[in-house]
């Protein structure tokens, strides 16, 4: 989960609007489409609350840690500042009894509104915070307001989910599946290659998904026609960033057998090795209890045939330890599958109860103690098979894409390999580069050779 807030450089007598951002990459999206128009309008964000005029919150409301938190913070903004507009997750949830949950807990916040409500969001502002006459138009990227670091950007393609896991609630806050137009999507992910990305992370709610709520139209880019499909949407993106010299990052990918044909664009170096696949179990009756997409019974045969259309293929997953029934002979079958499918990257939660969730009515929970007992022999074993696999690179030479590099890189830095997805997964420290007249830069590539495995991470030497 991420906090930010966000400045520009400070003009006279415009209004400023202070801006915190809590959440996951798509709250962050939301959050840059709020901040782009902010700008377009001639407003200023500002770093303080108490400097700003008024101040909008970004909530998250997954996990009972995060509700905390977005209501600490908006319980914050109120004392410091006094006019807080509420968007996000958390707007969108009900309190106990019904009505508004923020609402009920910060009777004084101006406005409520949930996720994906830029134009909504606006309106409040404009209602409590007139904009100002001149609008600064010519000040804002073409790429719009980035959060993440300059070299690398999320690119939502879609927004809502049709499945109804039975664990999560994001559904019933952000609606059913709405792909956003493909020609809009190519067209923003072009403006960010242009604006010097490098790395575009593609995030949704369920990324294998994009297109089926508009049964695959066809729609145009650069004057051609395009599918609104999955599989057109990464070659097209791969095609396009292959023009810039990027990497194309896939998140949130169901295990359905149409993915095949994503890892043959990999295997041809259209988009990255590398798959973000949330599979939560392994047991079949589990996965059942969870009611999660695609067939989790092929799930082993999958991976194995996508390691043999494509033997590079880093396999990213999340899993949960402890749900509802969950037996000590369906936990094995769990650890079992981890070692056996190899997979590279893997988190795990102990269960922890949504409210609002049907999980919460199913019978036998699993003790407390019990689900962190299991999330952490979970974690010992996905740790021993991701060591091991990182140890099979030491001797390799990697592309690497530099994070960090003080001083041009001479005393080193720290980047990232097409198996490092940011802000999840471990990263390549590197050492002083062997040659001297070497230097290395944020959001360029580097080539390395790996010395050693280091916990998540690898040391590496740039060449
Ligand atoms: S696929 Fe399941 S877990 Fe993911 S957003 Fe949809 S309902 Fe939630």
């Amino acid at each position: 989960m991420e906090t930010m807030t966000y400045d520009t450089a400070p003009a006279a007598k415009t209004p400023k609007v202070g801006f915190v951002s809590l959440g996951c990459p798509k709250a962050l999206t939301d959050s840059e489409l709020i901040l782009t128009q902010l700008s377009a309008e001639g407003y200023q964000t500002s770093k303080t609350f108490a400097g700003a005029d008024l101040v909008i919150v970004n909530t998250c409301g997954f996990i009972d840690d995060a509700v905390r938190e977005s209501l600490d913070t908006i319980g914050e903004a109120l004392a410091e500042n006094g006019k807080v507009i509420v968007t996000g997750c958390l707007g969108a949830r009900e309190g106990e009894g019904g009505g508004n949950l923020v609402r009920q807990m910060h009777p004084s916040v101006l406005a409520v509104t949930g996720p994906h409500a830029t134009h909504e969001v606006m309106t409040a502002v404009h209602e409590h915070l007139p904009k100002p006459h001149d609008p600064f138009v010519d000040l804002v990227p073409p790429q719009g307001i980035k959060l993440t670091p300059r070299h690398y950007a999320y690119l939502k393609i879609s927004e809502g989910c049709n499945h109804r896991c039975t664990f999560c609630i994001i559904p019933s806050m952000r609606g059913d599946l709405v792909s956003r137009p493909i020609g809009d999507v190519l067209t923003e992910a072009r403006k960010l290659f242009e604006s010097g990305v490098k790395e575009l992370l593609v995030v949704s709610q369920d990324t294998s998904a994009y297109g089926v709520d508009v049964k695959y139209r066809t729609g145009f880019w650069d004057g051609k026609p395009v599918k609104t499909r999955m599989f057109d949407l990464v070659r097209s993106l791969g095609e396009l960033a292959q023009g810039y010299g990027a990497w194309v990052r896939l998140h949130y990918v169901y295990p359905y057998p149409h993915v095949d044909e994503i890892i043959s664009l990999m295997a041809d170096g259209l988009c990255l090795p590398y798959l973000d696949v949330p599979l939560q179990h392994s047991h079949p009756d589990v996965l059942r209890r969870m009611k999660r997409p695609a067939s989790g019974e092929k799930n082993l045969e999958r991976i194995a045939r996508w390691r043999e259309l494509c033997p590079q293929i880093v396999v990213r997953s999340t899993f949960i330890a402890g749900f509802p029934g969950e037996t000590e002979a369906e936990f094995d079958h769990l650890l079992e599958f981890v070692r056996e499918a190899r997979i590279d990257r893997a988190g795990c939660f102990a269960y922890s109860p949504v409210p609002g969730a049907t999980a919460n009515e199913l019978p036998d929970a699993v003790p407390d103690a019990v689900r962190e007992e299991r999330r952490a022999r979970f974690m010992a074993v996905a740790e021993a098979v991701s060591a091991e696999k990182l140890q099979q690179r030491v001797g390799a030479t990697m592309q690497v894409l530099v994070d960090s590099a003080p001083g041009l890189g001479k005393k080193g830095g720290i980047g990232r390999s097409y198996a490092d997805a940011p802000e999840i997964d471990g990263v390549v420290r590197l050492l002083p580069p062997e040659k001297i007249s070497k230097t290395m830069k944020v959001g360029e590539f580097t080539k390395a050779r790996v010395v050693a495995a280091q916990g998540h991470d690898l040391l590496a030497v740039p060449v």
